[in-house]
């Protein structure tokens, strides 16, 4: 990929009627370049596929196709730079397969101009590149979904353009096929140097096939940038209303985002700060459960490595860390206080209690010296979970005296929370 701008947008301002459907936009896309645009229904990525095609004339703005102004390009000539597969590819008329293809030669055409032997050439390349050659004499009102989404990259191959505008190519499509449209358009991307710029819904699959993302919301650009600069749980919320979690998927090395919960913050509902001891896994579903009510939520302190501690990650909570398998220092214990000061309830685990992790416990201890409100959440009941010689029992039957609520289930805590 190199950095010689195909497109370069600027200022770019668009409305139907007075309200503004695009607003202050500003990017570009480089030659050879895969970019995706993602956003929520109506948040304006056909609008503005189309201002970049000039279906649409932007209010204010530049666009800039390769080094000349939009505004100074001759239709045909757009045409054989840039081609646009639109979203809605159903056609009333009875055309076959290769009739369709073969309007991806009109800008070269004359108007009553015969196919030259180039025509037919590119017509029969972009069928083979696009495996429609099999289906050429099919009407394109029946063949598939994914089928009739190759015909239309096909005709747009067929104009030997530079740049490839794609709308949703892969809505409506199931995932074998979706993966197929997408390892094709890849294809032409990484073999061929077309320039891809396609708007999609789905964000894991935007995360693994393109080298740059264009979040938009409410006609207004969120954020562009490589995939894990884009998708984060700040813009994932802030445009999807979404709790998400975000990781690398261990399959594809690509950043995976997992939706949690719709995010409803409630009127005159109370969030608080909630500090949690945990470790080991026993803390996964009470953190989500605490996570999705929207309270503010720190951990530790955790090992790193451990399953909480991961979790935490994934949900970028803060987290007070130790060392991979390591006794908790003094200096993580601090740590963990002030994360503790600054909050308004402690949640602890009854994960089991060994030399390596009693400062935990510790740290619950001095939480109720400090007049901060303890729970300790007892989902299972383990037989033995002191493995100090007494010296946890006896810790924690001081909390006990000292008002360590104890609750066993979530419906109890989230009532205890309120
Ligand atoms: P997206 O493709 O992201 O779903 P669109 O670009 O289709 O969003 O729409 C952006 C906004 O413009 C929406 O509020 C939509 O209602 C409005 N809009 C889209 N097309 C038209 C149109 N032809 N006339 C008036 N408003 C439109
Ligand atoms: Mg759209």
């Amino acid at each position: 990929m190199v950095d010689i701008n195909a497109i370069s947008v600027k200022n770019l301002y668009f409305g139907y009627n007075k309200r503004d459907v695009l607003r202050d936009i500003s990017f570009d896309v480089n030659e050879g370049e895969f970019l995706s645009i993602i956003g929520p229904n109506g948040s304006g990525k056909s609008t503005l596929l189309k201002t970049l095609n000039h279906i649409y004339i932007p209010k204010s703005g530049e666009i800039m196709i390769k080094d000349l102004s939009i505004e100074n390009y001759k239709k045909r000539d757009l045409a054989k730079y840039m081609a646009m597969v639109p979203q809605d590819t159903n056609i009333d008329f009875e055309f076959k397969v290769e009739e369709v293809v073969a309007m991806g030669r009109h800008p070269y055409q004359g108007r009553f101009q015969q196919e030259s032997k180039e025509d037919k050439d590119i017509i029969y390349q972009s069928m083979e590149l696009t495996n429609t050659l099999e289906i050429r004499d099919r009407y394109i009102n029946e063949i598939s979904g994914g089928e009739r989404q190759r015909v239309f990259i096909a005709k747009a191959l067929a104009q030997n353009p530079k740049i490839i505008l794609l709308d949703e190519p892969t809505s409506h499509l199931d995932i074998n096929h979706q993966m197929d449209v997408l390892n094709l358009l890849k294809r032409l991307n990484e073999d061929k140097g077309i320039t891809v710029v396609l708007v999609i819904h789905d964000i894991n699959l935007a995360c693994r096939y393109s080298h740059r993302i264009l979040l938009l919301k409410g006609g207004e650009i969120i954020g562009k940038g490589k995939p894990e600069d884009v998708i984060t749980i700040a813009n994932i919320e802030s445009t999807y209303g979404m709790n998400v979690a975000i990781e690398k998927n261990k399959y594809t090395d690509h950043i995976y985002l997992t939706p949690i919960e719709i995010k409803h913050k409630i009127k005159d509902k109370k969030y608080h700060h909630i500090h949690i001891i945990s470790g080991g896994g026993t803390g996964q579903e009470l953190i989500n459960r605490l996570y999705m009510e929207g309270h503010e939520l720190s951990l530790g302190v955790l090992n790193v490595g451990d399953s909480d501690w991961q979790h935490g990650r994934s949900l970028r909570i803060p987290i007070v860390e130790e060392k991979p398998f390591s006794s908790i220092s003094d200096k993580a214990y601090k740590k963990a206080l002030d994360r503790i000061m600054e909050s308004d309830i402690i949640v602890m685990t009854n994960v089991p209690i060994g030399t390596g992790n009693l400062i935990n416990l510790k740290l619950a201890d001095k939480s109720l010296d400090l007049g901060k409100k303890v729970i300790y959440y007892i989902e299972n009941q383990y037989e033995n979970f002191d493995f100090t010689n007494g010296e946890a029992t006896s810790i924690l039957n001081g909390m006990k005296e000292k008002g360590l609520k104890l609750i066993h289930d979530y419906d109890s805590l989230i009532e205890e929370i309120k």
